[in-house]
């Protein structure tokens, strides 16, 4: 490289921190640009582990039971000769799902893992959940499974909590595909954040310490990016507090917010640009944490796991075994919504979407009446600094959307979780942090060697 060169990266969560530390290893010199006076952006109330749902469980041991039980007629689609074979909801959607898994192996085969796998997003994110499983396009997938009785559609989102079924269908079996909620899945002991704020450690490697610490700027909220020629960039922004202007120059920039806050942002991109980035969803999610007198749950329910509602609470989360050692007896249960849900708590003042939380809780729970004692609501939508809690690609967003975001225009480059194929989970937002420091590198390795 020529000289070390320089990077605004705007945004301290974990992809703004991934990138930041693979730049400095490779000898860039980087300023991370923070609105808020914390590393970490959206890590910050995630603090629950993810168990199996403990209904869940229920359900799969006793499936076929708990589907003619609530759900008469859930299997009325089915081949008279087909009937008895299928153990329930949760095994239909096995069966009408697996050709899904077959297809993208064959495409693998066909192709090579990453081609193989691009075209199998290609043809199944303009489908939505509710297309696959309300009709029989892409019948050439069998399937005698299809379409699904409206009942058993039912108990499949009741059973399981997916609110979301009008998403892209590659959104939503991803998470199947990679198997990312099985019993592998860990949370760090004293919680989510640990990770962004292990950044900030000195990192001693072979030659150099990396001390991100040294390289935040808290508290300023970055508004406008000008492109000032192909190698350089002013990043200008208001400090929070003071409303100083301060003006970051730099010969690239890492812009890792959220899309629905970079929309507000006031920057020349190209119109394909433009467009995907008010084109991709945004699921909210709130969570309603409640704390109790005791974790009176753990005789019926044990520790850890979901039980999954029809109620707007929707799930109800345990504390997991895996989280700190409480204290004392006292323990937090934690409502988290999606969707419709998510609106309805988030956009009540918060002390009537806690009472109403309690009240619903007490269905399931009577104790929590009586246990109840202080809750808090987190709302990602209405979060300033998110503005929704993830990115949750709907039909075409991928096709028309997100391949175009993908691809980086120097010296600008995007990242965070909804750049990536992992949309919503931290390793989205890692993955797209280290994607955006490689492309950089790439362009100045090229440049160097022209
Ligand atoms: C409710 C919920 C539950 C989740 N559960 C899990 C889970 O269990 N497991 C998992 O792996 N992932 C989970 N995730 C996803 C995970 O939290 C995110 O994918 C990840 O934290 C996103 O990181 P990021 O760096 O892309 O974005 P962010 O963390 O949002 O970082 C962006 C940063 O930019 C800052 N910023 C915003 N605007 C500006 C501006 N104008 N100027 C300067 N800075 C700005 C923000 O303050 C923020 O710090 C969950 C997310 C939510 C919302």
């Amino acid at each position: 490289m020529r000289r070390p060169r320089s990077v605004v990266i705007v945004g301290a969560g974990v992809s703004g921190l991934s990138a930041a530390f693979e730049l400095e290893k490779e000898g860039y010199n980087t300023q991370v640009v923070e609105l808020q006076n914390r590393v970490g952006g959206r890590t910050k109330t995630l603090r629950a582990g993810f168990s199996d749902g403990l209904h869940a469980e229920a359900w799969e041991t006793k499936n076929k039971y708990y589907s003619d039980k609530y759900y008469p007629g859930w299997n009325s689609n089915l081949p008279a000769e087909e009937r008895n074979k299928v153990d329930g909801i949760l095994d239909l959607y096995k069966r009408t799902f697996n050709p899904l898994k077959a297809d993208v192996e064959a495409f693998i085969d066909k192709y090579g893992a990453q081609i193989g796998w691009q075209k199998w997003v290609d043809k199944w994110s303009k489908l939505s959940v509710n297309d696959f499983l309300r009709t029989t396009i892409g019948a050439e997938l069998t399937c005698i499974y299809r379409p699904w009785p409206e009942i058993a559609i039912r108990g499949y989102q009741v059973a399981t909590y997916s609110p979301a079924f009008d998403t892209s269908l590659v959104e939503y079996y991803r998470e199947e595909l990679g198997q990312w909620w099985t019993e592998w899945l860990e949370t760090p002991v004293d919680g989510m954040d640990t990770i962004a704020k292990h950044f900030l450690k000195p990192h001693k490697l072979e030659q150099k310490t990396i001390d991100l610490s040294t390289k935040i700027s808290f508290g300023v909220k970055i508004e406008k990016v000008v492109k000032i020629n192909k190698n350089k960039v002013s990043v200008e922004g208001r400090n929070v507090v003071t409303g100083e202007i301060k003006t970051f120059l730099a010969d690239a920039v890492i812009l890792t917010v959220p899309l629905t806050i970079l929309r507000q942002m006031d920057i020349k991109l190209g119109e394909n640009y433009r467009k995907a980035i008010g084109y991709i969803n945004y699921q909210p999610s709130t969570k309603v944490a409640l704390q109790c007198r005791t974790r009176f749950w753990e005789k019926e329910v044990g520790q850890g796991g979901f039980t999954k509602t029809d109620l707007p609470i929707g799930q109800l989360h345990y504390p997991s075994p895996n989280d700190p050692p409480p204290m004392n007896e006292r323990g937090i249960l934690v409502v988290y919504t999606w969707e419709q849900d998510a609106l309805i708590f988030g956009s009540q003042p918060q002390s009537e979407a806690i009472e109403s939380a309690v009240r619903q809780v007490s269905k399931i729970h009577p104790e929590m009446k009586n246990e109840f004692e202080v809750g808090m609501v987190q709302a990602w939508f209405s979060d300033h600094s998110s503005q929704g809690a993830y990115a949750c690609l709907k039909p075409f967003q991928y096709n028309e959307g997100m391949k175009t975001l993908m691809t980086p225009d120097h010296p600008i480059y995007l990242a965070g979780e909804a750049i990536s194929y992992t949309n919503g989970w931290i390793q989205g937002a890692i993955e797209s942090g280290l994607n955006a420091a490689f492309h950089l590198y790439s362009y100045d390795h090229c440049q160097k060697h022209k």
